[in-house]
């Protein structure tokens, strides 16, 4: 009997216009949640950022055309977004997490080096350097310590970022 290939069997979307939000959408149900006005506003506020952004420029940025989706929307969204895996979250030491959308299913493995001090976050591409066998390894080692299966990595470093470390540095 041929089995369903890896990743099958989830919301594939369709139905909306913009490819990219019925995917995302389709990701959403697949996780039981609706792609409702709200969430729809967020995930474009995202989806047209470069960088991370935190919750409160989130909302600066929903609230411009948005007045209507409140402080606690944004949030609760941003949260259920990075438990689903549609946006990643890093923490930036300031008490202040940071949401960036990622296509974390084609970055299992993920390094992000964080700047205590400009609060910079920058992700560093795995999978061309020795990240990704230093990571496997890491996994290996849990798998068979601790029986652990690792579905997603991220490694997060916190120091000082080039700029910061050339003002502030010894
Ligand atoms: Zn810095």
């Amino acid at each position: 009997m041929p089995r369903p290939g890896r990743g099958q069997g989830m919301g594939r979307g369709g139905g909306f216009r913009d490819p990219q939000q019925g995917m995302l959408g389709g990701r959403l149900r697949g996780h039981g949640h609706r792609l409702t006005g709200p969430r729809r506003v967020i995930l474009s506020v995202l989806e047209s950022a470069r960088d991370y952004l935190s919750a409160e420029e989130v909302y600066m940025a929903v609230y411009a055309d948005n007045p209507g989706v409140g402080i606690a929307t944004v949030y609760r969204t941003l949260q259920m977004l990075a438990e689903i895996g549609i946006a990643e979250r890093v923490d930036t030491g300031d008490g202040k997490a940071r949401y960036k959308l990622g296509p974390v299913e084609d970055q299992r493995r993920r390094v992000v080096l964080v700047c205590t001090n400009c609060s910079r976050s920058t992700p560093i591409t795995t999978g061309t350097d020795d990240t990704e066998a230093v990571i496997a390894q890491l996994e290996r080692m849990t798998a068979e310590q601790h029986g652990f299966r690792t579905n997603r990595t991220v490694v997060q470093l916190y120091g000082l970022c080039e700029q910061c470390e050339k003002q502030y540095g010894g």
